[in-house]
């Protein structure tokens, strides 16, 4: 044995976080600490933990430690249609690591998804399926062919309870045209049956908000809250519709899934003005806006603060929030002793910043979230 190694104890821990600011909505928990990592887990918060043993420290002065986010909406499958993008390089720049995808495959690519998206991955990736399978026969009717698959969709869904949280339906009339009531109709049976929640994306009626949100049950997700189409959250004169809070009552959770063509300030500005904050924040991040409007997780986040939400509700919205949902790793999207050490460093930057959206409208903020380091199970995330 080499004499320094000897000369050396061993630390107990694997990283050590220090000086950071840490910020836990879940524990709400806000102070200045050093966090020790070790084993792929929080072992350690308090004001001072030693670096013995020749500990690998970060230094997070001026930095929040906080949770890794939770992106509840991405496209990370790499399908046919080429929309995903690869987790881990974005992971290492923007502080998730949680990724779910929303749907980017059906339930007969779902081994795919497991052993080529999942496995390989720095990160922690979910999905929801998708109710459509891709491969349909033209001459088949498409709603028969959707219901031929609803046995295999749930089960495969219950299958893979570990990494599949439910079903996606993209509901509207631009992308299942006549057929999108049907399906959604389709889509509430299957998740009854098999006890899985739905994720329903909403863009353009028909069907009509009212008709979706009588189909939303606990548990379900509505994603795109902010859109500006005729399928949305809000009435004519602006105000949220009697039928969303209902289903929000109901329990039934609401989330921005900014995307390419689905946030809209406008529509987020009135939807906030009339008390109604979106539960989870999520990028539905793809290869046709990683270049912008949407770039990462903290640019959606900045445009939320520029909105007006404080950083603690949007750090809530992007960590516990989404971690209830998600709901298959102990302690995930918390920093409590104990939990995973999945841990993000951001910085809010003051100056002027640019941010547009889905309509291309652009505002200057004053602030914007940054992310300095990601950690996933106790390690750096890189670009590589
Ligand atoms: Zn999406």
């Amino acid at each position: 044995m080499a004499g320094s190694a000897m000369a050396q104890p061993r630390s107990r821990l694997d990283l050590l976080i220090r000086n950071g600011t840490v910020c836990d909505p879940a524990s709400k928990m806000k102070r200045l600490a050093d966090v020790g990592i070790s084993g792929g887990k929080i072992t350690a918060i308090a004001d001072r933990l030693p670096a013995d043993g020749g500990v690998e420290i970060v230094e997070a002065r001026g930095l929040y430690v906080t949770p890794g986010l939770i992106d509840l909406h991405t496209h990370c499958y790499h399908g046919a249609t080429a929309l995903g993008v690869e987790a881990g390089p974005i992971a290492a720049r923007s502080g998730v690591t949680t990724w779910v995808d929303a749907g980017s495959f059906g339930c007969t690519q779902a081994d795919g998804f497991r052993k080529f998206i999942v496995a390989p991955s720095p990160v922690r990736i979910f999905g929801y399926v998708y109710l459509y399978p891709d491969n349909r026969n033209p001459d088949m009717d498409p709603v028969k062919y959707v219901r031929s698959f609803v046995k295999q969709t749930g089960q495969t869904v219950t299958a893979n309870r570990d990494i599949l949280i439910g079903i996606k339906l993209q509901v509207g009339s631009n992308m299942n045209g006549r057929y999108s009531y049907d399906f959604l109709k389709i889509a509430r049976e299957l998740c009854d049956s098999y006890k899985i929640p739905l994720l329903a994306h909403i863009s353009f009626a028909p069907p009509e908000t009212d008709q979706v949100m009588e189909l939303m049950q606990a548990g379900d997700v509505v994603t795109h809250c902010y859109n500006r189409h005729t399928l949305g959250i809000l009435d004519e004169s602006g105000k949220v519709r009697m039928s969303v809070r209902k289903a929000r009552e109901r329990g039934v959770l609401f989330d921005v899934g900014h995307g390419l063509g689905s946030f809209n300030f406008e529509a987020a500005r009135k939807a906030l003005a009339d008390g109604f904050l979106a539960d989870t924040i999520s990028t539905d991040i793809y290869n046709l806006n990683v270049k912008g409007p949407v770039f990462d997780m903290p640019t959606t986040m900045s445009k939320m603060m520029y909105l007006g939400m404080s950083f603690d509700d949007v750090l809530q919205r992007t960590t516990a929030a989404p971690a209830r949902i998600v709901n298959r790793v102990e302690g995930m999207g918390t920093l409590a002793v104990g939990a995973p050490a999945d841990v993000a460093l951001l910085a809010i930057e003051d100056g002027e910043f640019p941010l547009t959206d889905s309509q291309r409208n652009t505002v200057t903020a004053k602030q914007r979230v940054v992310s300095r380091l990601t950690i996933c199970k106790g390690k750096r995330v890189s670009q590589g």
